[in-house]
């Protein structure tokens, strides 16, 4: 099958890293599809987020039903009954972690990219703030374009704005992208659920608040010179 140069599905959860990717991918492709998973996250609201933000985007949104991944094991993000790690703990993963999670989503992902004639995959992984994630990391997502083109005889090209930026980095690019607003209100990091600006304490929240005020005074700063 002839795989399309302009089209990119996004693999899109509705956080601020794929949000940010999808406007990204608007900016370089002129068709964009997005593929969310449901998979037994604690919070349905999420998916819809998803959704809502596909729709305000203009762009394709396809939900994928995979409640197999939340019934392997037990992490913090899909069993209830298991409390989140508010810190890494040393020499290990948080509990948030879901193995396999992004080998899962990109493998599927080009299953749906290679039906729809779609050549550009785009994810938001980053190495830079990968919580110790294996499936994040750079060297994992060349590797599997290599399995996924070889698998399916396809030339996928898998793309990673955030790689190399940290979360201030990230921040910066919704704003360049002139989608900063959107990001920060209309997206969903938090762990426990809540949207925007978040509960404030779990690490996804840490970290991306974090990001957000270092960058808020980076702006400040460069604004104030002039
Ligand atoms: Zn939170």
């Amino acid at each position: 099958m002839e795989l399309d140069i302009n089209k990119a599905l996004v693999v899109f959860s509705g956080g601020q890293d794929s949000s940010t990717c999808l406007f990204w991918a608007l900016k370089h492709f002129s068709k964009v599809h997005t593929i969310t998973f449901s998979y037994g996250q604690r919070h349905a609201l999420e998916v819809d987020m998803a959704r809502r933000l596909a729709e305000k985007a203009g762009v394709d949104f396809h939900l994928v039903d995979a409640p197999l991944i939340g019934t392997l094991g037990a992490n913090s993000l899909t069993a209830p009954s298991v409390s989140m790690d508010e810190e890494k703990p040393e020499g290990t993963f948080p509990n948030t972690f879901v193995p396999g999670r992004n080998l899962f989503f990109l493998s599927i992902a080009a299953v749906y990219a290679r039906e729809h004639g779609i050549k550009n995959i785009v994810t938001g992984v980053s190495q830079t703030d990968f919580s110790g994630y294996p499936d994040c990391r750079d060297s994992f997502v060349r590797s599997l374009n290599v399995t996924l083109n070889l698998a399916m005889d396809g030339q996928f090209v898998i793309h990673t704005p955030l790689m190399w930026l940290d979360k201030a980095q990230t921040w910066a690019l919704a704003d360049s992208l002139g989608v900063l607003d959107i990001i920060r209100n209309e997206t969903l990091t938090c762990y426990n659920g809540i949207p925007g600006d978040g509960c404030g304490h779990c690490p996804a929240c840490t970290l991306r608040n974090a990001g957000l005020k270092k960058f808020l005074s980076e702006k400040n700063r460069l604004d104030n010179n002039i």
